[in-house]
């Protein structure tokens, strides 16, 4: 038994629900604990899903998951993809996840919308925005959000449930929280426009996921702090 991942993640969520008092907000309010597995064994993930505070597992890549997934027996929780998703492995993703939260384009969303009426499902998933500007990050642009929602909303097999936005790579906590500001305000302007609840935002890592809570995060996406350092092979 790894004693350091559950003590990790009793950790964790201390300092989530510390952050949510310390933002005034409601204890009745949950914040979703979203365990970023990316890089990690099936083994650890066994372990860290003992915890039952952790809501999700997070995969960056499809091969990945795909991977880890057909050794992985029973799931307790369900996963999310978290990471940019190629067009040709829209189909493998939605056999593998339950939800994608880095949806960012309008042709991803039409072909997704496509391969699930195919397979006969309805996907759950959130728009990843480019809060940040940084070009190295994934996510739509502001300036194409809007467009991105309205295509989305009409699609029968899609169902926007928020959003998703990576702080940027800062110490600057000015700058981080102006950045998880903006992606509230862009989901309060697209419910205005919507009429719908979209009540999700995912937003907080390992190292901002305080200042996150702080601006109204409902999902903290936590990898190192949880399972350590990450090694890629
Ligand atoms: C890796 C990753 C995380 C977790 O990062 P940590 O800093 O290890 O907590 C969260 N979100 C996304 C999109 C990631 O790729």
């Amino acid at each position: 038994m790894n004693n350091n991942i559950i003590n990790a993640a009793e950790e964790i969520f201390t300092r989530i629900n510390n952050a949510r008092d310390k933002a005034g907000r409601s204890d009745l309010e949950k914040i979703f604990f979203t365990a970023v597995s990316k890089t990690r064994n099936v083994d650890e993930m066994h372990e860290a899903e003992k915890f039952m505070h952790i809501d999700y597992f997070g995969e960056n890549r499809v091969q990945e998951a795909e991977s880890k997934n057909a050794s992985f027996g029973e799931k307790r929780i369900p996963w999310r993809l978290i990471g940019h998703l190629q067009a040709n492995k829209a189909r493998k993703a939605l056999e593998i996840f339950d939800y994608i939260d880095s949806l960012d384009s309008i042709e991803l969303a039409n072909r997704l919308n496509r391969i699930a009426g195919e397979m006969n499902k309805k996907v759950k998933v959130l728009i990843e925005i480019n809060t940040s500007g940084e070009e190295s990050k994934s996510g739509i642009s502001r300036q194409n959000f809007n467009e991105l929602v309205d295509n989305v909303i009409e699609l029968e097999n899609l169902g926007l449930e928020g959003f998703m936005t990576v702080g940027p790579l800062t110490e600057d906590k000015y700058a981080v929280r102006r950045a998880f500001a903006e992606l509230r305000e862009l989901a309060e302007h697209a419910r205005e426009i919507t009429g719908l609840e979209l009540p999700v935002l995912s937003m907080g890592m390992s190292s901002d996921f305080e200042l996150a809570i702080l601006e109204g995060s409902t999902m903290v996406r936590i990898g190192s702090l949880l399972f350590g350092p990450r090694v890629y092979k």
